[in-house]
């Protein structure tokens, strides 16, 4: 399957638009899209892909999506989806905000079967957080993954909101992450003149506390021990502009690590 951006958005795989800042539900009511059998279906703008209908109470608009989806990458290629179904094998694990407008799959302009995924509120990976290590775990011993990208973004919602004294709930204790990144770096943060620039900040060291926890697990120093090539990377998405920056930070080995946390 090619993996161009017209493609990939014949499929339906397009991005959101990405001009709002803030996290927002997507309550537009659009107009039906056209089918595939008009002139104009095989390609769709960004700005017409994937905005739900609320009218829509069954959903039946998504099923159609999904049909017509199907049967476009079957003409294209009638064995994708029975290769598919009989392994996988991909080699970057994605770990990313929740947000709806960081689809890793699109952004990266890969295909189904190219990126292992988990996402939670503000990319936090925590080493009480089983259900993430479960993934990291499972993404490096058995799949064998070489790549694992912790992928933050700016104007983060979660982030946003562990700067503030605002209780949000439950939430709360998740954000506790995020602000005992901000008390370790204190110092910097007042140095820096704007909430703005505060917050980008914090996005950028949250990816890096993340990367960090996730070096400091066994699962990870354990694969590289047994001579596994295992990459962990620090990316933060500008939504803005739909353009992914890397971090300087890519840590292949245990060589930068602190002592403390060797194994
Ligand atoms: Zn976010």
């Amino acid at each position: 399957m090619s993996s161009d951006l017209p493609t990939l958005q014949k499929f339906g795989l397009g991005a959101q638009p990405q001009s709002d800042a803030k996290i927002q539900v997507v309550t537009t009511v659009v107009e039906k899209q056209p089918r595939r059998e008009d002139s104009t279906a095989s390609y769709l703008s960004p700005s017409q892909l994937n905005k739900f209908d609320l009218n829509d109470v069954n959903l039946d608009s998504i099923l159609e999506n999904n049909r017509r989806w199907a049967t476009t990458v079957r003409e294209e290629n009638s064995n994708f989806f029975t290769e598919l179904s009989k392994k996988q094998e991909p080699k970057i694990l994605w770990i990313g905000c929740s947000d709806s407008r960081v689809p890793a799959n699109q952004l990266m302009q890969l295909g189904p079967g190219e990126v292992f995924v988990h996402r939670n509120i503000a990319n936090v990976v925590s080493h009480t957080d089983l259900n993430c290590l479960s993934v990291v775990q499972y993404a490096v011993e058995v799949l064998k993954i070489e790549h694992i990208i912790v992928c933050g973004h700016y104007n983060c919602g979660g982030v946003s909101a562990s700067m503030h004294k605002h209780q949000y709930g439950l939430i709360d204790s998740w954000l506790m992450n995020i602000k005992d990144v901000y008390r370790r770096h204190q110092g910097e943060f007042e140095t820096i003149e704007g909430e703005h620039k505060r917050e980008r900040r914090l996005v950028e060291l949250n990816v890096l506390n993340s990367v960090h926890n996730l070096c400091h697990t066994t699962i990870v120093q354990n694969a590289w021990k047994q001579g596994q090539r295992l990459a962990v990377h620090g990316w933060v998405y500008e939504l803005e502009n739909g353009l992914i920056n890397q971090l300087d930070i890519c840590v292949r080995d245990t060589e930068k690590l602190e002592q403390v946390f060797r194994f």
